[in-house]
């Protein structure tokens, strides 16, 4: 098989890139690991999204919520589905890429690279697919950030949100305190859950924490609707119960250590996810500092390995402050179908972003002034 642009990952990003490439003539295949938008599929059901419609919006393809409203994970899926039958793709799902080979010598009559797929299913079904440049946008959240701590394997211990269904009348301890742990809180809350929650930090902060949900997360730990023990951090979990102790820097301040245990039957630790960037090193990126960001250049996309590009928040490799979000990424596909195959920009943006009656420049201090 040959194309002229491999995109490994079908999130978003990787949807608008390949639309951009389709709208542009080029022939492209999208792979997928998993299903269509694997990371979204993740996230706990019924969770919205935190960015507007207007900048989940991809592919040229207006995002209409079901009340204009932040869409939901089911609505995003839904669209991210009508949006890649009306652009005229067909991901390959359920193949992963295990290897990207840069094709090069006297046995290479052109430039490019082999890339190696395995069944995610099938493991002995294998391909190699002949590509002229290659687009890695398999994003930030590929594993969970573990804590390392006894009982951390439990059945009853999850670092997915889920479906908060199963908390119904069940005693629940969330490990965080950023958007996932307090949204996944206040909703099991308000289903008929026992709801505690430990965050390392003395109190939630509105730099991390979407304003409706800070709001409401304050209001109910005041009331003690909700049980908040700040400046706490897991040490172990036992089928009954998480015991706490206080986090590094209050012992460090002279805190005596106590530990508390807190009685659970679910314990959700919302404590982050890290990319995988096994597939970049492998394919000769070189990752830059403890975040791992591929060496990339910002106006092209293209990473320290000619022909091989970058898009989504895969460029940003392990974010501990999240700066890059779908909304950030429109850009990613123009520049990189420009620099690689000469497309003017005005072509690439029709299959980018929102329509334009739509669209609004904005940064993220108009979000958080502060
Ligand atoms: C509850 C929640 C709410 C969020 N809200 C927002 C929000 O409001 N706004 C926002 O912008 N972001 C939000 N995010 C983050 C959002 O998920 C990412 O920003 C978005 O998915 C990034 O898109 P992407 O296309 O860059 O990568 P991803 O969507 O992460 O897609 C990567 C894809 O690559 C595939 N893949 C990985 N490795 C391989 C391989 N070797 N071979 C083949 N395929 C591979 C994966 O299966 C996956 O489908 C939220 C996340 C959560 C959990």
């Amino acid at each position: 098989m040959e194309c002229d642009l491999l995109i490994v990952g079908s999130g978003p990003i990787g949807i608008e890139v390949a639309a951009a490439a389709r709208g542009a003539g080029i022939k492209e295949i999208l792979v997928d690991r998993g299903q269509l938008a694997q990371t979204v599929v993740d996230w706990p059901e019924g969770s919205r999204f935190f960015s507007s419609p207007e900048r989940m919006a991809i592919a040229g393809v207006p995002l209409q919520s079901t009340h204009q409203e932040l869409a939901t994970r089911e609505e995003y899926l839904a669209y991210l589905r009508g949006v890649v039958e009306v652009r005229g793709l067909s991901p390959r799902l359920y193949w992963s890429v295990s290897a990207i080979r840069k094709k090069a010598g006297p046995g290479s009559p052109t430039p490019g690279f082999e890339v190696d797929l395995v069944h995610s299913f099938f493991t002995d079904r294998r391909e190699t697919v002949l590509a002229r440049a290659v687009v890695i946008t398999t994003g930030d959240m590929a594993k969970p950030n573990l804590l390392g701590i006894p009982g951390e394997q439990l059945p009853h211990v999850t670092h997915y949100g889920g479906d908060v269904h199963r908390f119904f009348g069940q005693r629940l301890v969330v490990v965080g305190g950023r958007n996932s742990a307090v949204e996944t809180a206040i909703r099991a809350w308000r289903l008929g859950a026992k709801v505690a929650i430990s965050y390392r930090r003395p109190a939630f902060d509105n730099h991390y924490v979407y304003s409706r949900l800070h709001l409401e997360i304050n209001l109910l730990t005041r009331k003690g609707a909700i049980d908040f023990y700040p400046s706490t951090v897991p040490v172990s979990i036992s089928p009954d119960a998480v015991t706490l102790a206080p986090a590094p820097d209050l012992v460090a301040e002279g805190n005596s250590g106590k530990t508390i245990d807190v009685p659970a039957d679910f314990v959700f630790l919302a404590t982050g996810y890290n990319a995988d960037a096994s597939l970049l090193r492998s394919a000769g990126v070189r990752l830059e500092g403890d975040d791992e960001v591929p060496a990339y250049d910002a106006e092209t996309m293209e990473t320290n390995v000619s022909g091989l590009y970058v898009a989504g928040t895969a460029a940003a490799g392990n974010q501990r402050e999240y700066q890059a979000f779908v909304g950030t990424s429109h850009d990613h596909a123009g520049k990189i179908l420009a620099h690689a195959f000469g497309v003017e920009p005005e072509r690439a943006e029709a299959f980018t972003g929102t329509i334009p009656r739509r669209h609004y420049p904005f940064g993220w201090e108009d979000i958080e002034p502060e």
